[in-house]
């Protein structure tokens, strides 16, 4: 069998120093942080669309929704309960919220580390823009 060049520590530590948000999840970039849990870490968006922008990632590196889906289902579960109690901690549960997952650069995902964004605090138009 052939053994992939790179070992999997190494991939790894190659993720934690490039990807800004596998740094944002090490502590290395400060983060205006909202609520946390054992699989994912949610923080404030440092561009805000919305009164409540707030970013779900995983706290290991995927590069996208659908990686963390086929890989680690549990992990998406635990973002997802995540962003209900940013959801309750900003006050917007009732009214409610829009979870956007950005998957590709066609759909103008920026960061390629798997993350959902928290809007609320403004009425939603649809379809999203
Ligand atoms: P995407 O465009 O990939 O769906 O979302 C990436 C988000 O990350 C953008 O909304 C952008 O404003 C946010 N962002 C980019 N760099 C930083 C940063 O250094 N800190 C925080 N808190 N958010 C960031
Ligand atoms: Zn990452």
């Amino acid at each position: 069998m052939r053994r992939c060049a790179r070992p999997a520590l190494a991939r790894v530590r190659l993720m934690a120093d490039e990807c800004l948000f596998c740094r944002i999840a090490g502590g290395e970039i400060p983060a205006d942080v909202v609520a946390t849990s054992d699989e994912a870490l949610a923080f404030r968006d440092i561009t805000p669309v919305a009164p409540t922008h707030v970013l779900v990632i995983p706290r290991a590196h995927w590069a996208n929704l659908a990686e963390v889906a086929a890989a680690a289902p549990q992990t998406l579960v635990d973002m997802v309960r995540l962003a209900a109690e940013v959801a309750d901690i900003e006050g917007v549960a009732t009214d409610g919220y829009r979870l956007v997952a950005n998957t590709g650069a066609a759909a103008h995902q920026t960061v390629f580390h798997a993350h959902l964004h928290v809007l609320a605090g403004r009425s939603m138009t649809w379809p999203p823009g």
